[in-house]
């Protein structure tokens, strides 16, 4: 797909330009040259005008700063003349012989053109500075991205038929929202059709999902297979310096796209300007809110019919959006753009790895069965991740083994061997993940724990226990969810056991754990005391994961404490039977995580043999 420049200037803001850089420079010479406009005062050396004072010639005078004016008395053969000394010399003298010849004199008034000469300092410097950087930036002046432009969009402009155009080919695993956009396209290769039967066609379509599940990418597919002008922006980057500016931009944005209809503008990243108005950490914004009034104003604005412009925006925080852009006539069509299953990996590295050379032993199946939860984004990146190993090994193509370090790199970060941690913190953070391991594999129903590390990768993780499913989960039921709230208090409780306290590293695993408890009670019914009731506003935040807290329903303070005691009492449950899983097991605990400390990872046949040798705890708290 390639960028082309936006249209030329028109005409009339050429000539505009033009007249510009004429007064600039007039401006320009008249400050260095006072006098080359305009009538000029003759001078006249110091010397001469003492002399002539004593003469008593002058008149009247006036002192300047550095110069001197004066008048003349009128001689027979001269009118009454005003001039001016060149520079003076400081004479402190002078107001003495100026009285003694009985001249009338007073300090001059800031200089007669002083406000001209003083607007001019401050005008000058910067359009000197804006000539310079428009003359090297090879625009010429006000042109479409030049200095001048500021309000001007920035809407990179993708035209189709371009060699490298993206399609829905180049997009996998998001079937559900590739057939909604196959929809869009229809409108825009051919609105009379729709039209014709009074049908209404959507203004604005949202695409929502986690990062890195193709939005943007599905965005540039739709303008590819519609064969349209795809206006493209960022909702950053409207939020400009100026207030006032990114109304601005909008304005002409939707201006530029009306004479390009049918055409599609995408507004990727719209919570930066859509968000809720009440909301944010700073409180009013005035100009995001401006720019949003703006937005909605230009989507009310365009009749349906006078030309096909349909607005893609993206966001992966649909709930901080101000309601007023979901309503009908704005954003009214939502498509979910979610991670994708099994099927969808698979075709999703299939896509990818057509640009790398793969071996003989290479099985995508395999490896899209070895990464739930990846986004698009992230399988594009473990491509890559692997080719990059195997260009390393100098092998002449990527192996199997090269994805699976890559799954490794791309899951927790990459090693950071760097990062070194005292015996003390190494000691903790073999326990915690023993606990996880140990919990894990007790109550494992899905996944079975395949590797334990206390090698520090990325920013948060300190080791990691790595528990894969062997399959995809869409359903579970609550023995599951329960199990894995126990796993995830694994960590903690081996704490509790071995040091008697806890430390803060735990802190990623309560959240979780508390999250899906909540989720078991508000969202999917598994409290016999609440009921089979979804407390829970909407699907909206269900999809987003571990998106932070959920929005719930509107509820009563007792129906609200009544869950926050069902809460409590599965994570408490939960804890208790990883304490006793722990307690039972305890010398296994201590063996593995000695061994742990020694190797620092634990994997494989030796990490199944050792816990194979897990034992249930004697049934008093079941
Ligand atoms: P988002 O906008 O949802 O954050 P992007 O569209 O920017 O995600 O995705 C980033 C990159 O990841 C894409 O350019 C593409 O290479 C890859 N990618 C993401 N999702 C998919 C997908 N569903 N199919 C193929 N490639 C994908
Ligand atoms: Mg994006
Ligand atoms: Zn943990």
């Amino acid at each position: 797909m390639a960028v082309k420049d936006q249209p030329r200037a028109p005409r009339g803001r050429q000539i505009a330009n033009i007249i510009l850089l004429l007064s600039s420079l007039f401006l320009l010479v008249n400050v260095f040259f006072p006098n080359l406009f305009g009538p000029s005062i003759p001078q006249v050396p110091y010397s001469l005008f003492v002399h002539q004072i004593e003469e008593q010639q002058v008149t009247r005078v006036s002192l300047g700063q550095n110069q001197i004016r004066y008048q003349l008395k009128a001689t027979d053969d001269q009118p009454a003349q005003v001039l001016a000394t060149t520079p003076i010399p400081l004479d402190l003298e002078l107001p003495k012989i100026l009285e003694a010849n009985g001249v009338e004199f007073a300090a001059a008034p800031p200089a007669q053109n002083g406000w001209l000469t003083s607007l001019l300092s401050w005008v000058v410097p910067p359009l000197i500075f804006v000539a310079i950087f428009q003359f090297f930036s090879g625009r010429g002046f006000g042109g479409p991205q030049g200095a001048l432009s500021i309000t001007k969009s920035k809407a990179k402009v993708y035209v189709e038929g371009e060699s490298a155009k993206t399609t829905f080919a180049d997009v996998a695993g998001v079937e559900e929202s590739k057939t909604e956009l196959v929809e869009i396209v229809e409108f825009l290769k051919s609105p009379q059709r729709f039209t014709q039967i009074g049908a209404r066609i959507p203004k604005g379509v949202l695409l929502v999902g986690p990062p890195g599940t193709g939005k943007t990418l599905l965005a540039k597919a739709v303008a590819g297979e519609a064969g349209v002008t795809f206006f493209s922006i960022s909702g950053s980057e409207f939020v400009e310096l100026f207030v006032g500016a990114g109304a601005a931009r909008v304005r002409d944005l939707f201006e530029q796209a009306k004479k390009q209809a049918p055409c599609i503008i995408f507004i990727d990243e719209l919570d930066a300007i859509g968000k809720s108005r009440s909301s944010g950490i700073y409180g009013g914004n005035d100009e995001r809110e401006q720019t949003l009034n703006q937005l909605l104003t230009e989507m009310d604005g365009f009749a349906v019919g006078d030309a096909t412009v349909i607005v893609l925006a993206a966001t992966n925080r649909p709930e901080s959006l101000d309601p007023a852009l979901l309503r009908p006539g704005r954003f009214d069509r939502q498509v979910l753009v979610d991670r994708p299953d099994l099927s969808g990996r698979e075709a999703i590295l299939k896509i990818h790895s057509v640009k790398v050379k793969l071996g003989p032993d290479v099985n995508l199946r395999a490896i899209a069965t070895r990464t739930p939860g990846f986004a698009g984004a992230d399988l594009a990146n473990l491509v890559n991740e692997a080719a990059l190993l195997a260009a390393r090994a100098r092998r002449e193509a990527v192996a199997q083994e090269d994805f699976a370090e890559a799954i490794e790199r791309v899951v927790a970060g990459l090693e950071k061997k760097s990062r070194v941690l005292n015996d003390k913190e190494k000691k903790i953070v073999a326990y915690h993940e023993v606990g996880h391991a140990l919990v894990g594999a007790m109550t494992s129903t899905g996944g079975r724990v395949e590797k334990i590390s206390i090698v520090p990768r990325g920013m948060a993780a300190l080791g990691y226990t790595l528990q894969l499913p062997t399959e995809d989960r869409f359903l579970m039921d609550e023995a599951e969810l329960r199990n894995q709230i126990a796993t995830l208090l694994g960590g903690r409780s081996a704490e509790e056991i071995i040091f008697g306290s806890i430390t803060t590293g735990a802190s990623n695993d309560l959240q979780r754990a508390t999250e899906l408890a909540e989720r078991m009670v508000t969202a999917y019914g598994m409290s016999k005391v609440l009921g089979p009731l979804a407390y829970e506003q909407g699907q909206q935040n269900m999809f987003l994961g571990n998106g932070g807290a959920n929005a719930r329903r509107a509820v009563s303070e007792q129906t609200a404490e009544a869950i926050d005691r069902e809460v409590k009492g599965i994570v408490d449950q939960a804890h208790q039977q990883a304490l006793d899983i722990l307690n039972a097991n305890r010398d296994l605990l201590e063996t593995i995580t000695g061994q742990l400390l020694e190797t620092e990872v634990i994997e494989g046949e030796a990490l199944q043999t050792l816990l194979t040798q897990v034992s249930q705890p004697s049934p008093v708290h079941a």
